[in-house]
């Protein structure tokens, strides 16, 4: 599951999933871009080839330059990781119409962002593939994410009509649906929450970055060659039925 020389362009890397994602490929191979609203004057990459971008993924004339400059740079794109993603949580009755719309311009509309940016460059690409960063909320709903789980159900939604529009062009379009993962985004839940919730898990753990990076891993490689159109869960069986 090599990624050898192929150029991946994902979102969300200054830290939590995203960072952890772009450390397994770059260790396996790949030449990374990274791509995040802004990264930290200490920010440490030492797993292999890089560049940095900074931009917002909501903004759509800011996503066309960005592409642009990854082009320009790396000649190509062989691979998207739309892994950027916020929470703004409260119950319906409390969230505001901000907290609404900045959650789906965030986790829905970047992600058609990015896709439709880059999808000429990925189209001429040996072995194209984007994966898309839903979450198990947009499978089962959570209260006090109304905004979040409906931004990740959209994900799913666009990730499966994208890999029937794409599946000519042999464009392989795949989600991956984290449970609970330890990153500064769960860190926001108490020490108690955090171990209530892995009493509801069946592996009865919170799942590490990592976990999520290796599904990804698979997903970009070849060895998912004829993967195409699908959600892949990682969280420890909760969505199993
Ligand atoms: P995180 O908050 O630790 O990291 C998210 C990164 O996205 C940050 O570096 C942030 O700066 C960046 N980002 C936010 N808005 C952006 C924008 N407009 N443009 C560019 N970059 C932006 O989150 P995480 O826990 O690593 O989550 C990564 C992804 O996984 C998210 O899409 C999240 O919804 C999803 N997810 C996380 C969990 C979990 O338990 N942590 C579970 C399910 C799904």
């Amino acid at each position: 599951m090599h990624l050898e020389g192929k150029v991946c362009v994902i979102t969300g890397a200054a830290r939590g999933i995203g960072y952890e994602i772009a450390k397994v490929f770059a260790e396996n191979g790949a030449l990374m871009a990274l791509v995040d609203l802004s990264f930290d004057d200490d920010f440490n990459f030492p797993y292999g080839e890089f560049r940095q971008y900074e931009a917002d993924i909501s903004d759509h004339d800011k996503v066309k330059e960005l592409i642009k400059a990854i082009t320009v740079d790396f000649k190509r794109i062989d691979c998207l990781i739309n892994n950027a993603g916020i929470t703004k949580d409260s119950l319906i009755m409390r969230m505001k119409e901000k907290d609404f719309d900045s959650v789906i311009a965030v986790n829905l509309k970047g992600v058609f962002n990015m896709c439709k940016h880059a999808m000429r460059p990925l189209t001429k690409s040996d072995d194209p593939s984007i994966i898309n960063i839903s979450s198990v909320v947009g499978l089962m709903g959570n209260p006090g994410q109304c905004n979040y789980s409906a931004s990740k159900a959209g994900v799913i939604g666009l990730t499966r009509s994208l890999a029937k529009e794409m599946a000519g062009k042999n464009v392989r379009v795949n989600a991956v649906a984290p449970g609970y993962i330890k990153t500064p985004m769960t860190d926001k839940l108490s020490q108690n929450q955090q171990e209530a919730i892995s009493q509801t898990i069946p592996l009865k753990r919170l799942g590490n970055p990592d976990d999520v990076a290796n599904v990804c891993l698979f997903l970009a490689s070849t060895a998912a060659g004829y993967v195409t159109g699908q959600v892949l869960a990682v969280d420890g069986g909760m969505t199993m039925y």
